[in-house]
């Protein structure tokens, strides 16, 4: 029997696509010695996207969909879609085929010498402005830090095979980043280079603050080093309190001191924003904490279509 792969499209506003991007796929994909299915999460679009998915659905047995009740971000609608699959290995691809889906054909190539997860690496990140270039940079700088794993150029455009797909859908945390997860399972992987291509319809759905808060939630659900930065700070304040009060007292002995007010008050912001900063820092996790002890799923699906076997 042929090897069936599911491709995994998260979708959020992206009517103008929907049609491009299935006959797009089917083109590339038809030729192929392996079935496929493409499965579309509609994370809570407001415009027509569903009911194109739906429309493509009925013209082809392989297109899927699923819908959620709201929009509840990237992530849910990758690990929706993985729940849904039922191939053998599943590649996440963007909508708007900025991941040229070329790149299958080797993804699956890898796979089958044996490899269990193919990540595509961007060799160019396309048109993107200075400064979202410059965030994106330092974000993964500091990403390669916390888990000590290379994640410049790093995509959501992968090939895992089923085995990792079960162990990712096994996970219980609600805040996940795929990106990383990937490498934080292990398995034997790879990595294939591709170019971002430009998006032909449509426009990016990330804007300054919903990237602000992807990076900053990733960070924290990946590491604890923020929460001990907290005490390093507090252990160089009282370190400089200690040096200022010896130098204080040294003065008072020697007849000279001086009036301090202005260095009482530097050292009372100084003070206070680090406090602040450190209350914050530990607020958010407490929030993550709050979050995830809640329980509640990391997505609701309001509807699907009739060829959606798995369990979602
Ligand atoms: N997307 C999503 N939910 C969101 C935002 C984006 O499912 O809340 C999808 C979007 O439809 C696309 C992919 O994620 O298929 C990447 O989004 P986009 O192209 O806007 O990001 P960019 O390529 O600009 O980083
Ligand atoms: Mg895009």
């Amino acid at each position: 029997m042929a090897d069936l792969i599911s491709l995994v499209i998260p979708s959020f506003n992206e009517e103008e696509n929907i049609d491009n991007t299935v006959n797009t796929l089917k083109t590339i994909l038809d030729p192929e010695d392996f079935d496929y299915e493409l499965i579309f999460v509609n994370d809570g679009s407001s415009d027509k996207t569903f009911d194109k998915v739906v429309d493509a659905s009925e013209r082809d047995e392989r297109v899927k969909g699923i819908s959620f009740s709201r929009n509840f971000g990237k992530e849910a609608a990758i690990f929706a879609g993985l729940q849904a699959a039922v191939g053998d290995a599943c590649v996440v691809i963007d909508c708007d085929l900025q991941h040229p889906p070329a790149l299958i054909h080797e993804m699956v190539a890898k796979w089958r010498e044996g490899y269990e997860v193919v990540e595509g690496v961007k060799s160019s990140r396309g048109r993107e402005g200075l400064f979202h270039k410059m965030c994106a940079g330092l974000f993964y700088r500091i990403m390669s830090r916390l888990i000590k794993i290379d994640m410049r150029s790093t995509s959501d455009y992968k090939l895992i095979d089923r085995k990792v797909v079960n162990v990712l859908l096994s996970l219980t945390e609600r805040n996940t980043f795929f990106r990383a997860l990937t490498f934080w399972v292990g398995f034997k992987s790879t990595k294939l280079e591709y170019d971002v291509e430009e998006r032909k319809f449509g426009s990016t759905k990330w804007s300054f603050m919903s990237l602000m808060k992807y990076a900053i939630n990733n960070a924290t659900s990946f590491s604890t080093l923020p929460l001990q930065i907290v005490t390093f700070l507090g252990i160089v304040l009282i370190f400089g309190s200690v040096v200022l009060g010896i130098q204080t007292l040294v003065r008072y002995f020697m007849g000279n001191a001086q009036e301090g007010f202005p260095t009482v008050i530097l050292l009372e912001l100084l003070i206070g924003g680090f406090i602040m900063l450190s209350l914050g820092i530990i607020g958010h996790y407490l929030a993550r904490i709050y979050e995830e002890v809640k329980g509640r799923p990391k997505y609701i699906v309001r509807e699907h279509t009739k060829n959606i076997k798995g369990n979602i």
